[in-house]
């Protein structure tokens, strides 16, 4: 089974998106890339070299549904006729340009984001979707953790590796131990957590970064030789990566704690120093952030947690 790297630009920060063509009956490809006149032609370029077309893609896989990665799902079906589709049901967040808000906005309140930062948040979402088509229930095909995309000469094991969103999947092929991971492993920066509702209870927030270090040892367990992320280089080398994220988490989070004073902050709060000065799509991804390691230390017992004003309010434990 010969999985070949294509990659496609796009207009965000993070520059060009890897998507993976897999060359062989049923073809597939995993990821699409943005909706732009600039990836689709990279894209046909892409296949164009492996001597295929759009047209001959049979099955489109999405490892999440952020736009630089499910852009062009849509176009590509159409012109695929009707190629099938699938993702994990857990990206409901995101789903393809679908994003909730009202839950997203009850979300950010509750991390203690005022709410001109959240028009302004919001005013940043709507010009980011452009770059991808929504989708309507029963368009799509559900990825399921432990089943397998079977090919002519060989399968890819499903994983659901949440963490950078709730739904995001990574595909191995047992083999080589060779794993498709999206954003999940990328070998330059440590994949943001993204700030999510929960999937099963919407009013609730998805416990990210607990999730994504889970995530990350079950693919540390399968001892990958070679990880094929959503932006950048491939990794070959999977667990100096693996002790590097944990190393940067944990500063992370004791950078996090430091910022709490005695009488308390909100993750808002927190994103501020942090990060200082962050605009455009960062500001959100300040907040996001904060909030990951902020929840995964108090649930670590590492600081107090309590509702004031309709605000999440952490403090010290020592003040508590
Ligand atoms: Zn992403
Ligand atoms: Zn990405």
């Amino acid at each position: 089974m010969r999985i070949v790297p294509i990659s496609l630009p796009t207009p965000f920060y993070i520059g060009p998106v890897n998507v993976y063509l897999i060359a062989e009956d049923p073809i597939t490809l995993i990821d699409t890339g943005p909706k732009t006149k600039e990836a689709i032609e990279a894209l046909r370029e892409g296949m164009r070299q492996a001597r295929l077309r759009v047209s001959d893609i049979r099955r489109i896989v999405l490892t999440h549904a952020h736009e630089d990665h499910c852009g062009l799902a849509r176009s590509l079906r159409d012109e695929a006729k009707d190629a099938e589709v699938l993702v994990h049901n857990w990206e409901t967040g995101h789903r393809i340009g679908r994003l909730e808000y009202a839950e997203h906005r009850t979300l950010l309140v509750r991390a203690g984001v005022p709410p001109s930062e959240i028009d302004a948040m919001r005013k940043m979402y709507e010009g980011v979707r452009q770059y991808a088509d929504s989708f309507e229930d029963g368009e799509y095909g559900e990825l399921r953790d432990e089943a397998e995309l079977e090919f002519a000469s060989g399968a890819l094991r499903i994983l659901h590796t949440p963490g950078h969103t709730p739904g995001s999947c990574s595909f191995v092929r047992e083999a080589d131990r060779t794993v498709i991971a999206g954003d999940c492993v990328l070998k330059r920066i440590t994949p943001n957590p993204v700030l999510s509702a929960d999937p099963v209870d919407p009013s609730k927030r998805f416990a990210s970064l607990a999730e994504y270090l889970v995530s990350l040892a079950r693919l540390r367990s399968f001892a990958p030789t070679l990880v094929h992320g959503g932006h950048g280089a491939p990794v070959h080398d999977f667990e100096e990566l693996f002790n590097r994220y944990i190393r940067a988490i944990q500063e992370r989070q004791r950078e996090v704690i430091n910022l709490i004073p005695k009488d308390g902050a909100t993750a808002f709060d927190v994103a501020q120093q942090m990060f200082p000065g962050a605009d455009d799509v960062h500001r959100f991804l300040a907040v996001s952030e904060a909030v990951a390691h902020l929840d995964l230390a108090h649930s670590e017992r590492k600081l107090s947690l309590e509702i004031a004003e309709g605000k999440e309010v952490y403090r010290p434990l020592s003040a508590s």
